[in-house]
Protein backbone atom coordinates (compact mmCIF):
# COMPACT_ATOMS: atom_id res chain seq x y z
CA UNK A 1 0.00 0.00 0.00
CA UNK A 2 1.51 3.32 -1.02
CA UNK A 3 1.57 6.35 1.79
CA UNK A 4 -0.78 7.78 -0.16
CA UNK A 5 -3.63 5.50 0.25
CA UNK A 6 -2.75 5.05 4.04
CA UNK A 7 -3.21 8.29 4.78
CA UNK A 8 -7.01 8.03 2.74
CA UNK A 9 -7.30 5.24 5.02
CA UNK A 10 -6.56 6.72 8.27
CA UNK A 11 -8.71 9.87 7.50
CA UNK A 12 -11.38 7.28 7.31
CA UNK A 13 -12.98 8.08 3.81
CA UNK A 14 -15.69 6.38 2.60
CA UNK A 15 -15.49 2.70 1.91
CA UNK A 16 -16.20 0.91 -1.57
CA UNK A 17 -16.22 -2.73 -1.72
CA UNK A 18 -15.50 -3.71 -5.64
CA UNK A 19 -17.52 -7.06 -7.04
CA UNK A 20 -16.76 -8.17 -10.17
CA UNK A 21 -15.42 -11.96 -11.05
CA UNK A 22 -12.77 -10.30 -13.86
CA UNK A 23 -9.72 -8.91 -12.48
CA UNK A 24 -9.17 -6.44 -15.02
CA UNK A 25 -12.11 -4.89 -14.08
CA UNK A 26 -11.38 -5.13 -10.02
CA UNK A 27 -7.81 -3.28 -10.55
CA UNK A 28 -8.73 -0.67 -12.48
CA UNK A 29 -12.06 0.36 -10.66
CA UNK A 30 -9.80 -0.09 -8.06
CA UNK A 31 -7.15 2.13 -9.20
CA UNK A 32 -10.07 4.92 -9.92
CA UNK A 33 -11.40 4.66 -6.40
CA UNK A 34 -8.13 4.63 -4.71
CA UNK A 35 -7.40 8.04 -7.05
CA UNK A 36 -10.82 9.47 -5.74
CA UNK A 37 -9.63 9.01 -1.92
CA UNK A 38 -11.62 5.70 -1.37
CA UNK A 39 -11.22 3.17 0.85
CA UNK A 40 -11.52 0.08 -1.15
CA UNK A 41 -12.08 -3.72 -0.95
CA UNK A 42 -12.55 -5.83 -3.07
CA UNK A 43 -14.24 -9.58 -3.80
CA UNK A 44 -13.92 -11.53 -6.81
CA UNK A 45 -17.38 -13.42 -6.23
CA UNK A 46 -20.84 -12.65 -4.45
CA UNK A 47 -20.55 -14.93 -1.57
CA UNK A 48 -16.96 -13.75 -0.69
CA UNK A 49 -18.73 -9.98 -1.33
CA UNK A 50 -21.94 -10.91 1.45
CA UNK A 51 -19.06 -11.95 3.68
CA UNK A 52 -16.83 -8.67 3.52
CA UNK A 53 -19.73 -6.22 3.17
CA UNK A 54 -21.05 -7.85 6.80
CA UNK A 55 -17.43 -7.61 8.20
CA UNK A 56 -16.31 -4.11 7.05
CA UNK A 57 -19.76 -2.05 6.19
CA UNK A 58 -18.69 -0.21 3.08
CA UNK A 59 -20.44 3.09 2.14
CA UNK A 60 -21.14 1.72 -0.74
CA UNK A 61 -21.00 -1.62 -3.44
CA UNK A 62 -20.04 -1.69 -6.87
CA UNK A 63 -21.65 -5.11 -7.62
CA UNK A 64 -20.82 -6.64 -11.10
CA UNK A 65 -24.20 -8.44 -12.03
CA UNK A 66 -22.86 -11.70 -14.29
CA UNK A 67 -20.70 -14.18 -12.23
CA UNK A 68 -20.18 -17.30 -12.11
CA UNK A 69 -22.16 -18.99 -8.88
CA UNK A 70 -23.96 -16.97 -7.19
CA UNK A 71 -24.53 -13.54 -9.46
CA UNK A 72 -24.89 -9.69 -8.88
CA UNK A 73 -28.72 -10.13 -8.06
CA UNK A 74 -28.98 -12.56 -6.29
CA UNK A 75 -25.59 -11.24 -3.90
CA UNK A 76 -27.74 -7.74 -3.98
CA UNK A 77 -30.81 -9.63 -2.44
CA UNK A 78 -29.23 -11.36 0.51
CA UNK A 79 -27.32 -7.62 0.94
CA UNK A 80 -30.88 -6.36 1.62
CA UNK A 81 -32.23 -8.92 3.53
CA UNK A 82 -29.60 -9.35 6.03
CA UNK A 83 -30.21 -6.26 8.94
CA UNK A 84 -26.43 -5.78 8.69
CA UNK A 85 -26.16 -4.79 5.19
CA UNK A 86 -29.70 -3.74 3.84
CA UNK A 87 -28.98 0.03 4.11
CA UNK A 88 -25.74 -0.07 2.44
CA UNK A 89 -26.85 1.33 -1.22
CA UNK A 90 -25.62 -0.73 -4.54
CA UNK A 91 -24.70 0.67 -7.87
CA UNK A 92 -25.13 -2.45 -10.40
CA UNK A 93 -22.39 -2.51 -13.05
CA UNK A 94 -23.08 -4.50 -16.12
CA UNK A 95 -23.10 -5.33 -19.65
CA UNK A 96 -26.93 -6.43 -20.07
CA UNK A 97 -28.51 -2.87 -20.42
CA UNK A 98 -31.40 -4.15 -21.85
CA UNK A 99 -34.75 -2.73 -20.06
CA UNK A 100 -35.88 -5.45 -17.95
CA UNK A 101 -32.05 -6.17 -16.58
CA UNK A 102 -32.28 -2.62 -15.53
CA UNK A 103 -35.35 -2.19 -13.99
CA UNK A 104 -34.84 -5.86 -12.25
CA UNK A 105 -31.62 -4.45 -10.78
CA UNK A 106 -33.87 -1.28 -8.75
CA UNK A 107 -36.70 -3.68 -8.11
CA UNK A 108 -34.29 -5.58 -5.63
CA UNK A 109 -33.11 -2.56 -4.40
CA UNK A 110 -29.92 -1.09 -6.12
CA UNK A 111 -29.64 2.98 -6.07
CA UNK A 112 -28.17 3.21 -9.28
CA UNK A 113 -26.88 0.81 -12.69
CA UNK A 114 -23.91 1.63 -14.19
CA UNK A 115 -23.56 0.29 -18.24
CA UNK A 116 -20.65 -1.69 -19.37
CA UNK A 117 -18.28 -0.61 -20.64
CA UNK A 118 -17.49 1.42 -17.77
CA UNK A 119 -16.47 5.00 -18.16
CA UNK A 120 -14.86 5.78 -15.63
CA UNK A 121 -15.15 9.58 -14.59
CA UNK A 122 -19.27 8.55 -15.16
CA UNK A 123 -18.47 5.75 -12.37
CA UNK A 124 -16.41 8.34 -10.27
CA UNK A 125 -19.52 10.81 -10.55
CA UNK A 126 -22.15 8.45 -10.07
CA UNK A 127 -20.28 7.12 -6.69
CA UNK A 128 -20.16 10.25 -6.21
CA UNK A 129 -23.40 11.26 -5.73
CA UNK A 130 -24.66 8.03 -3.99
CA UNK A 131 -22.08 8.36 -1.31
CA UNK A 132 -23.44 12.46 -0.72
CA UNK A 133 -26.64 10.91 -0.33
CA UNK A 134 -25.58 8.49 2.17
CA UNK A 135 -24.09 11.07 3.86
CA UNK A 136 -27.41 13.26 3.89
CA UNK A 137 -29.76 10.41 4.78
CA UNK A 138 -27.55 9.57 7.67
CA UNK A 139 -27.46 12.95 9.05
CA UNK A 140 -31.14 12.55 9.14
CA UNK A 141 -31.16 9.53 10.76
CA UNK A 142 -28.76 10.36 13.14
CA UNK A 143 -30.70 13.46 14.20
CA UNK A 144 -33.94 11.50 14.44
CA UNK A 145 -31.96 8.76 17.06
CA UNK A 146 -30.64 11.84 18.79
CA UNK A 147 -33.82 13.76 19.59
CA UNK A 148 -35.10 9.86 20.61
CA UNK A 149 -32.30 9.42 22.57
CA UNK A 150 -33.15 12.71 24.35
CA UNK A 151 -36.87 12.34 24.76
CA UNK A 152 -36.47 8.79 25.83
CA UNK A 153 -33.96 9.61 29.09
CA UNK A 154 -34.73 13.09 30.05
CA UNK A 155 -36.17 13.19 33.50
CA UNK A 156 -39.15 15.96 32.43
CA UNK A 157 -42.40 13.83 31.58
CA UNK A 158 -43.42 14.89 27.87
CA UNK A 159 -46.51 15.00 26.08
CA UNK A 160 -47.47 15.90 22.90
CA UNK A 161 -51.23 17.57 22.98
CA UNK A 162 -53.83 18.17 20.15
CA UNK A 163 -56.06 20.97 20.27
CA UNK A 164 -59.37 18.78 21.09
CA UNK A 165 -57.09 17.67 24.39
CA UNK A 166 -56.46 14.13 22.74
CA UNK A 167 -52.81 12.97 23.96
CA UNK A 168 -50.88 11.78 20.61
CA UNK A 169 -47.78 11.30 22.57
CA UNK A 170 -45.68 10.82 25.98
CA UNK A 171 -42.65 10.04 26.87
CA UNK A 172 -41.36 6.82 29.04
CA UNK A 173 -40.65 10.04 32.04
CA UNK A 174 -44.47 11.00 31.83
CA UNK A 175 -45.66 7.45 31.71
CA UNK A 176 -43.78 6.82 34.63
CA UNK A 177 -44.53 9.89 36.53
CA UNK A 178 -48.11 8.99 35.75
CA UNK A 179 -47.89 5.18 36.13
CA UNK A 180 -49.12 4.69 33.05
CA UNK A 181 -47.61 1.99 30.61
CA UNK A 182 -46.05 2.82 26.80
CA UNK A 183 -47.97 4.00 24.85
CA UNK A 184 -50.83 3.72 27.11
CA UNK A 185 -51.58 7.39 27.53
CA UNK A 186 -51.83 8.07 23.59
CA UNK A 187 -55.03 8.74 22.52
CA UNK A 188 -56.57 9.61 26.01
CA UNK A 189 -57.93 13.21 26.58
CA UNK A 190 -56.18 15.41 29.23
CA UNK A 191 -59.33 15.48 31.20
CA UNK A 192 -58.28 12.01 32.46
CA UNK A 193 -55.50 13.39 34.16
CA UNK A 194 -57.11 16.75 35.23
CA UNK A 195 -59.94 17.64 37.41
CA UNK A 196 -62.58 19.33 35.58
CA UNK A 197 -62.39 22.87 36.14
CA UNK A 198 -58.63 22.72 34.97
CA UNK A 199 -58.75 20.87 32.04
CA UNK A 200 -61.73 23.38 30.71
CA UNK A 201 -59.29 26.30 31.56
CA UNK A 202 -56.80 24.13 29.17
CA UNK A 203 -58.97 23.15 26.40
CA UNK A 204 -60.13 26.73 26.14
CA UNK A 205 -56.61 27.88 25.78
CA UNK A 206 -56.14 24.81 23.10
CA UNK A 207 -59.30 26.43 21.41
CA UNK A 208 -58.29 29.55 21.51
CA UNK A 209 -54.87 29.22 19.70
CA UNK A 210 -56.72 26.71 17.56
CA UNK A 211 -58.34 29.33 16.21
CA UNK A 212 -55.87 32.10 15.55
CA UNK A 213 -52.08 30.07 16.19
CA UNK A 214 -50.99 33.41 14.80
CA UNK A 215 -51.19 34.99 17.81
CA UNK A 216 -50.43 32.03 20.29
CA UNK A 217 -48.27 33.12 23.57
CA UNK A 218 -46.53 30.36 25.81
CA UNK A 219 -49.27 29.46 28.23
CA UNK A 220 -46.13 29.66 30.97
CA UNK A 221 -45.12 26.94 33.79
CA UNK A 222 -47.97 26.51 36.53
CA UNK A 223 -48.52 24.13 39.27
CA UNK A 224 -51.36 21.42 38.56
CA UNK A 225 -52.85 18.66 40.36
CA UNK A 226 -52.20 15.15 37.58
CA UNK A 227 -54.28 12.15 38.46
CA UNK A 228 -51.89 9.01 38.71
CA UNK A 229 -53.54 5.99 37.12
CA UNK A 230 -53.72 4.45 40.78
CA UNK A 231 -56.29 7.56 41.82
CA UNK A 232 -53.94 9.70 43.98
CA UNK A 233 -52.94 12.75 42.90
CA UNK A 234 -49.15 14.26 42.20
CA UNK A 235 -48.51 17.65 41.72
CA UNK A 236 -46.52 18.89 38.91
CA UNK A 237 -45.14 21.72 37.09
CA UNK A 238 -46.67 21.45 33.62
CA UNK A 239 -45.31 24.32 30.74
CA UNK A 240 -47.31 24.15 27.70
CA UNK A 241 -45.92 25.36 24.88
CA UNK A 242 -47.83 25.67 21.59
CA UNK A 243 -46.19 24.60 17.99
CA UNK A 244 -47.65 24.28 14.59
CA UNK A 245 -46.88 21.43 13.10
CA UNK A 246 -49.43 20.40 10.67
CA UNK A 247 -51.91 20.94 13.07
CA UNK A 248 -51.94 22.59 16.29
CA UNK A 249 -50.36 21.24 18.81
CA UNK A 250 -49.16 21.43 22.47
CA UNK A 251 -45.88 20.38 23.87
CA UNK A 252 -46.73 20.20 27.59
CA UNK A 253 -43.51 19.71 29.99
CA UNK A 254 -44.05 17.63 33.19
CA UNK A 255 -41.83 18.53 36.69
CA UNK A 256 -42.09 16.50 39.28
CA UNK A 257 -41.99 18.84 42.23
CA UNK A 258 -44.68 16.25 44.92
CA UNK A 259 -41.25 16.50 46.87
CA UNK A 260 -40.94 20.18 46.82
CA UNK A 261 -44.72 20.05 48.06
CA UNK A 262 -44.37 18.01 50.80
CA UNK A 263 -41.46 19.90 52.59
CA UNK A 264 -43.31 22.95 51.37
CA UNK A 265 -46.17 21.79 53.87
CA UNK A 266 -44.51 20.20 56.36
CA UNK A 267 -43.05 23.39 56.63
CA UNK A 268 -46.56 25.21 56.54
CA UNK A 269 -47.67 22.80 59.18
CA UNK A 270 -44.33 23.43 61.67
CA UNK A 271 -45.49 26.91 61.02
CA UNK A 272 -48.57 26.20 62.94
CA UNK A 273 -48.43 24.26 65.55
CA UNK A 274 -46.99 23.95 68.78
CA UNK A 275 -43.51 22.24 69.20
CA UNK A 276 -44.22 21.06 72.52
CA UNK A 277 -48.13 20.17 72.73
CA UNK A 278 -48.23 19.44 68.91
CA UNK A 279 -51.50 21.26 68.60
CA UNK A 280 -52.08 24.50 67.23
CA UNK A 281 -49.92 27.29 68.00
CA UNK A 282 -51.21 31.02 68.78
CA UNK A 283 -50.57 31.78 64.85
CA UNK A 284 -52.97 29.31 63.83
CA UNK A 285 -55.83 30.08 66.10
CA UNK A 286 -55.37 33.97 65.73
CA UNK A 287 -55.50 33.10 61.72
CA UNK A 288 -58.64 30.40 62.83
CA UNK A 289 -60.48 32.92 64.48
CA UNK A 290 -60.40 35.76 62.04
CA UNK A 291 -62.48 33.37 59.52
CA UNK A 292 -64.50 32.26 61.53
CA UNK A 293 -65.25 35.64 62.92
CA UNK A 294 -66.06 36.71 59.12
CA UNK A 295 -68.36 33.35 58.46
CA UNK A 296 -70.32 34.15 62.19
CA UNK A 297 -70.81 37.97 60.97
CA UNK A 298 -72.16 36.25 57.37
CA UNK A 299 -74.70 33.68 59.20
CA UNK A 300 -75.31 35.14 62.21
CA UNK A 301 -74.33 32.63 64.03
CA UNK A 302 -72.95 32.84 67.67
CA UNK A 303 -69.27 31.99 68.19
CA UNK A 304 -67.56 30.58 71.59
CA UNK A 305 -64.21 30.63 73.15
CA UNK A 306 -62.97 28.82 75.52
CA UNK A 307 -60.19 29.97 77.40
CA UNK A 308 -58.02 27.55 79.74
CA UNK A 309 -55.18 27.71 82.27
CA UNK A 310 -53.56 25.42 84.49
CA UNK A 311 -53.86 25.82 87.98
CA UNK A 312 -50.89 26.12 90.36
CA UNK A 313 -48.30 25.33 87.62
CA UNK A 314 -45.73 27.11 88.84
CA UNK A 315 -45.85 25.25 92.10
CA UNK A 316 -46.35 21.80 89.92
CA UNK A 317 -43.28 23.10 88.22
CA UNK A 318 -41.31 23.66 91.45
CA UNK A 319 -42.25 20.36 93.22
CA UNK A 320 -42.09 17.76 90.44
CA UNK A 321 -39.18 19.82 88.33
CA UNK A 322 -39.53 21.55 84.49
CA UNK A 323 -39.42 18.08 82.22
CA UNK A 324 -42.38 17.03 84.30
CA UNK A 325 -44.40 20.07 83.69
CA UNK A 326 -43.77 19.76 80.28
CA UNK A 327 -45.16 16.22 80.06
CA UNK A 328 -48.49 17.57 81.96
CA UNK A 329 -48.41 20.13 79.54
CA UNK A 330 -48.46 17.80 76.73
CA UNK A 331 -51.07 15.36 78.37
CA UNK A 332 -53.79 18.51 79.11
CA UNK A 333 -53.37 19.44 75.59
CA UNK A 334 -54.27 16.47 74.10
CA UNK A 335 -57.03 16.08 76.60
CA UNK A 336 -58.40 19.47 75.24
CA UNK A 337 -57.86 18.84 71.44
CA UNK A 338 -59.97 15.82 71.97
CA UNK A 339 -62.69 17.96 72.70
CA UNK A 340 -62.30 20.38 69.33
CA UNK A 341 -64.19 18.07 66.97
CA UNK A 342 -65.77 19.55 63.92
CA UNK A 343 -64.38 21.16 61.44
CA UNK A 344 -64.86 24.71 62.86
CA UNK A 345 -63.91 23.91 66.23
CA UNK A 346 -59.67 24.10 67.03
CA UNK A 347 -57.67 23.99 70.05
CA UNK A 348 -54.93 25.75 70.85
CA UNK A 349 -52.00 26.37 73.02
CA UNK A 350 -51.95 29.86 73.22
CA UNK A 351 -49.15 30.37 75.42
CA UNK A 352 -47.29 28.69 78.79
CA UNK A 353 -49.97 26.76 80.14
CA UNK A 354 -52.54 28.59 78.99
CA UNK A 355 -55.24 27.39 76.44
CA UNK A 356 -57.76 28.11 73.71
CA UNK A 357 -60.52 26.28 71.99
CA UNK A 358 -63.01 28.23 69.35
CA UNK A 359 -66.43 26.87 69.07
CA UNK A 360 -68.26 28.26 65.90
CA UNK A 361 -71.70 27.77 65.46
CA UNK A 362 -71.81 27.25 69.05
CA UNK A 363 -74.30 29.61 71.87
CA UNK A 364 -73.61 29.99 75.29
CA UNK A 365 -75.71 27.31 77.44
CA UNK A 366 -73.24 24.55 74.63
CA UNK A 367 -69.88 26.00 74.97
CA UNK A 368 -70.38 26.01 78.74
CA UNK A 369 -71.30 22.49 78.94
CA UNK A 370 -67.94 22.22 76.50
CA UNK A 371 -65.75 24.24 79.24
CA UNK A 372 -67.52 21.73 82.20
CA UNK A 373 -66.69 18.41 80.26
CA UNK A 374 -62.89 19.69 79.47
CA UNK A 375 -62.79 20.55 83.16
CA UNK A 376 -63.78 17.26 84.32
CA UNK A 377 -61.76 15.55 81.68
CA UNK A 378 -58.65 17.28 82.97
CA UNK A 379 -59.41 16.35 86.30
CA UNK A 380 -60.05 12.86 85.44
CA UNK A 381 -57.07 12.23 84.45
CA UNK A 382 -55.78 12.78 87.49
CA UNK A 383 -52.27 14.15 87.32
CA UNK A 384 -50.60 14.06 90.49
CA UNK A 385 -50.20 17.78 91.99
CA UNK A 386 -48.91 17.22 95.39
CA UNK A 387 -48.72 21.00 96.82
CA UNK A 388 -51.76 22.28 94.78
CA UNK A 389 -54.38 23.74 97.56
CA UNK A 390 -57.32 23.38 95.25
CA UNK A 391 -56.98 19.18 94.65
CA UNK A 392 -54.54 16.54 94.43
CA UNK A 393 -54.99 16.15 90.55
CA UNK A 394 -53.80 18.87 88.47
CA UNK A 395 -57.44 21.21 87.87
CA UNK A 396 -57.91 23.96 85.22
CA UNK A 397 -59.80 26.99 85.56
CA UNK A 398 -62.20 27.78 82.52
CA UNK A 399 -63.37 31.26 81.08
CA UNK A 400 -66.38 30.63 78.41
CA UNK A 401 -67.35 33.82 76.02
CA UNK A 402 -69.77 33.59 73.81
CA UNK A 403 -70.51 36.25 70.73
CA UNK A 404 -72.56 37.26 68.08
CA UNK A 405 -70.24 38.90 66.14
CA UNK A 406 -71.23 42.59 64.78
CA UNK A 407 -69.28 45.55 62.70
CA UNK A 408 -68.91 47.17 65.70
CA UNK A 409 -67.21 44.36 67.69
CA UNK A 410 -63.65 42.98 67.27
CA UNK A 411 -61.90 39.68 68.33
CA UNK A 412 -60.42 41.15 71.30
CA UNK A 413 -63.26 41.89 72.62
CA UNK A 414 -64.28 37.94 73.19
CA UNK A 415 -60.85 37.70 74.19
CA UNK A 416 -61.55 39.90 77.00
CA UNK A 417 -64.51 38.45 78.00
CA UNK A 418 -63.23 35.00 78.17
CA UNK A 419 -60.36 36.01 80.30
CA UNK A 420 -62.61 37.83 82.30
CA UNK A 421 -64.41 35.15 82.90
CA UNK A 422 -61.64 32.17 83.41
CA UNK A 423 -60.03 35.10 86.48
CA UNK A 424 -63.53 34.83 88.01
CA UNK A 425 -63.34 30.94 87.72
CA UNK A 426 -59.57 31.94 89.28
CA UNK A 427 -61.06 34.07 92.19
CA UNK A 428 -63.82 31.53 92.87
CA UNK A 429 -61.57 28.54 94.19
CA UNK A 430 -60.20 27.79 90.56
CA UNK A 431 -61.41 23.91 88.74
CA UNK A 432 -64.45 25.73 87.60
CA UNK A 433 -65.71 27.41 84.65
CA UNK A 434 -67.06 30.62 83.99
CA UNK A 435 -69.04 32.35 81.17
CA UNK A 436 -69.73 35.76 80.35
CA UNK A 437 -72.42 36.75 77.59
CA UNK A 438 -71.28 39.38 75.81
CA UNK A 439 -73.23 41.18 72.80
CA UNK A 440 -75.20 42.92 75.35
CA UNK A 441 -72.23 45.19 75.86
CA UNK A 442 -71.87 45.86 72.41
CA UNK A 443 -75.72 46.69 71.70
CA UNK A 444 -75.71 49.14 73.85
CA UNK A 445 -72.53 50.64 72.29
CA UNK A 446 -74.57 50.16 69.23
CA UNK A 447 -77.80 52.01 70.47
CA UNK A 448 -75.57 55.08 71.80
CA UNK A 449 -74.06 55.33 68.43
CA UNK A 450 -77.52 55.36 66.84
CA UNK A 451 -78.83 58.11 69.25
CA UNK A 452 -75.87 60.86 69.03
P1 LIG B 1 -52.56 30.05 88.68
O1 LIG B 1 -53.29 28.91 89.28
O2 LIG B 1 -52.93 31.35 89.26
O3 LIG B 1 -52.63 30.03 87.20
O4 LIG B 1 -51.01 29.83 89.10
P2 LIG B 1 -49.85 29.40 88.13
O5 LIG B 1 -48.69 29.02 88.94
O6 LIG B 1 -50.32 28.39 87.18
O7 LIG B 1 -49.62 30.72 87.33
P3 LIG B 1 -48.33 31.46 86.84
O8 LIG B 1 -48.76 32.22 85.64
O9 LIG B 1 -47.75 32.20 87.99
O10 LIG B 1 -47.30 30.34 86.44
C1 LIG B 1 -47.30 29.74 85.20
C2 LIG B 1 -46.15 28.79 85.16
O11 LIG B 1 -46.17 28.02 83.98
C3 LIG B 1 -44.84 29.53 85.16
C4 LIG B 1 -44.00 28.84 84.13
O12 LIG B 1 -42.78 28.37 84.62
C5 LIG B 1 -44.83 27.66 83.71
N1 LIG B 1 -44.68 27.37 82.32
C6 LIG B 1 -45.01 28.15 81.25
N2 LIG B 1 -44.67 27.54 80.07
C7 LIG B 1 -44.13 26.33 80.42
C8 LIG B 1 -43.60 25.24 79.66
O13 LIG B 1 -43.55 25.25 78.43
N3 LIG B 1 -43.15 24.19 80.35
C9 LIG B 1 -43.18 24.13 81.68
N4 LIG B 1 -42.75 23.04 82.28
N5 LIG B 1 -43.67 25.13 82.41
C10 LIG B 1 -44.14 26.23 81.82
MG1 LIG C 1 -50.92 31.57 83.81
MG1 LIG D 1 -51.82 28.88 85.80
Amino acid sequence: MSSGSLSFATRRDAAILIVDDAPENLGALRKLMVEQGYQTFVATSGERALKIARRVHPDLILLDIMMPGMDGYETCRQLKSHAATQRIPVIFMSARTGTDDVVAGFDIGAVDYISKPLRMPEVCARVRTQLQIRSRSETHEEQAERLRTIVNNMAEGLLIIEADGRIQFTNPACDKYLGYQVEELAGRSITDLLNPLVAQEYLDYFARYAAAPQTAHNHGTREVIIRHRNGSSVCMDLTLTPMYLRQPLFIGLLHDITHHKQSEDALQRAAMVDPLTKIANRRHFDTFLEKEWQRAMRSGQPLSLVVLDVDHFKLYNDTLGHAAGDACLQQVAQAIASHALRPTDLAARYGGEEFVLLFAETDGDAAYLLGESIRNHIESLQIPHPRSTTSAWLTVSIGVATIHPHQLDNTESLFVAADRAMYVAKEGGRNQVQATKTGGASLAAVKAMVMR
